[in-house]
């Protein structure tokens, strides 16, 4: 107890005597002095100390309550500081404990405003990282796994959510542990590109790492992973294609531009000579404008194809494709049988098709056997369509089967060498099938015969 306390009691002890003189004076009709006089002195002290030790007894009580606040108070700052709910402390506002207890709880208020603020902020963090189409996994400074995103276990073809892990346990691939490391030496950012062999094959990925200081002793290293191995393989076929264009384009204008050289030098006066020499120049040309001409429906697939639907007489089509080959037909001996339904419907991109068919009756032609045939069928079946070529050629091997779609490739027979062709044409086919929402499968027999079946959606009038 405080001195001012203790002479406060004191104070009021006496005052409470010198009010029970007075009431006594008044009652008794005496003055002051007498009444003093008459109650006994030792009453008196009594008194003061009965009053005294009520006051005590008060002040020991008042304290008593204020500890209990007190307790409250620092359990209730314990569990703000622990991040738990807690409800307020209610205080009496004459207490002096009141404005203690009113910032205590104003405390408890702006911190779980904050907190939610950070539960937010904290949700919306890890969603981000959950759908960025980037492996991510952030490592602390002591190499364990803070988080990881399930896109990066994508990537790496295995579960890597394993977190407080030390991170080179888990990610366990020498080339992009060798980049973290890096900038845990160097606090540096690191990029690069990596391979990584995994169960599925070869994977290139574009990897950074990023040191992310937090305070001067804290920091965290971020590491990105981000998948490239299409945008490689894209990249490699354009790349091939290129060069099989300037390859395929260099033999016809070698030849056309050394024959012509010769004719020029005077093999213009040996007429037989001439005439052969401007026969292969003439050929030459035909290949040249038959490769540009694929060229240029490639490019045109690559640069994006609008569909236009129409209702066509199939039968009335696969004619129409015939006609141009009516004199390699007729050279060769083939018999050709149309066997598609007159009345036969099909709603489709007629322009696509001709140029499907087109191909496929080309090379039902040329690689058929002297004599052959070259059958056309068409059928309905439930929500598709199938339409099939099928020659009595000189077929293909399996291992051949599989790579007629690839662009530039050419069997390597001696009626592919006998036969002037690009090696794109099966390949665009492809493409403009799947275009139109197909696909095309070949069997076929060596020496027996191939069959080109093209199964297509069946469309109506009004999509
Ligand atoms: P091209 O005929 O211009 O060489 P394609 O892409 O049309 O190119 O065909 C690729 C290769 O597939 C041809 O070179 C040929 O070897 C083979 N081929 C295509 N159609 C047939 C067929 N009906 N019979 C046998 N081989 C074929």
């Amino acid at each position: 107890m405080k001195v001012n306390q203790i002479i406060r009691r004191l104070g009021l002890g006496v005052l409470a005597v010198g009010l029970i003189l007075i009431v006594a004076a008044q009652v008794t009709g005496h003055s002051l002095k007498a009444t003093a006089v008459e109650l006994h002195a030792g009453w008196l002290v009594a008194t003061v100390l009965v009053v005294v030790s009520l006051l005590v007894l008060l002040e020991f009580f008042e304290q008593r309550r204020q500890r209990q606040i007190l307790a409250l108070l620092a359990k209730k700052l314990r569990e703000v500081t622990a991040g738990q709910k807690s409800g307020h402390v209610l205080v009496p506002k004459n207490s002096e404990l009141s404005q203690l207890a009113s910032a205590v709880n104003q405390v408890q208020s702006t911190n779980t405003l904050l907190l939610k603020a950070y539960d937010r902020q904290k949700r919306g963090y890890f969603g981000l990282l959950e759908y960025v189409p980037i492996g991510v996994m952030v490592i602390d400074q002591d190499r364990e796994i803070y988080l990881s995103n399930h896109y990066l276990s994508d990537i790496m073809e295995r579960e890597l959510e394993l977190q407080h892990e030390l991170y080179y346990t888990t990610l366990a691939e020498f080339d992009l542990v060798k980049l973290v490391e890096e900038t845990f030496r160097t606090k540096q950012d690191q990029q690069a590109e990596v391979r990584l062999s995994l169960a599925s094959g070869l994977k290139i990925v574009a990897v950074n790492v990023v040191h992310i200081p937090v305070s001067t002793h804290h920091f965290f290293v971020m590491l990105l992973v981000n998948d490239i191995t299409e945008q490689k393989q894209i990249e490699r076929m354009q790349l091939d294609f290129v060069s099989n264009v300037s390859h395929e384009l260099k033999t016809p204008v070698t030849s056309i531009v050394g024959f012509s050289e010769t004719l020029k030098n005077g093999a213009l006066d040996e007429p037989e000579t001439a005439a052969k020499f401007v026969e292969i120049i003439y050929q030459q040309s035909q290949k040249l404008t038959e490769l540009i001409n694929d060229i240029l429906s490639l490019s045109r697939l690559d640069s994006g194809l609008v569909v236009e639907h129409q209702t066509i007489h199939l039968a009335q089509v696969v004619d129409q494709a015939l006609q141009p080959y009516s004199q390699l037909i007729a050279q060769r001996q083939l018999t050709v049988k149309n066997q598609v339904s007159a009345d036969f419907l099909v709603v489709t991109d007629v322009k696509k098709l001709r140029y499907i068919l087109s191909n496929l009756l080309q090379n039902g032609i040329r690689y058929n056997q002297v004599g052959g045939q070259l059958r056309i069928k068409a059928h309905k079946k439930a929500d598709k369509w199938e339409l099939t070529v099928s020659d009595t050629g000189i077929g293909l091997t399996s291992e051949q089967q599989g790579r007629i779609f690839e662009r530039f490739y050419r069997a390597d027979t001696s009626r592919s060498k006998e036969v002037d062709g690009t090696g794109l044409g099966l390949a665009i086919v492809k493409e403009y099938v799947e275009f139109l929402g197909g696909k095309i499968t070949v069997t076929s027999q060596l020496q027996v015969g191939t069959t080109f079946t093209v199964s297509l959606p069946v469309k109506h009038a009004k999509d």
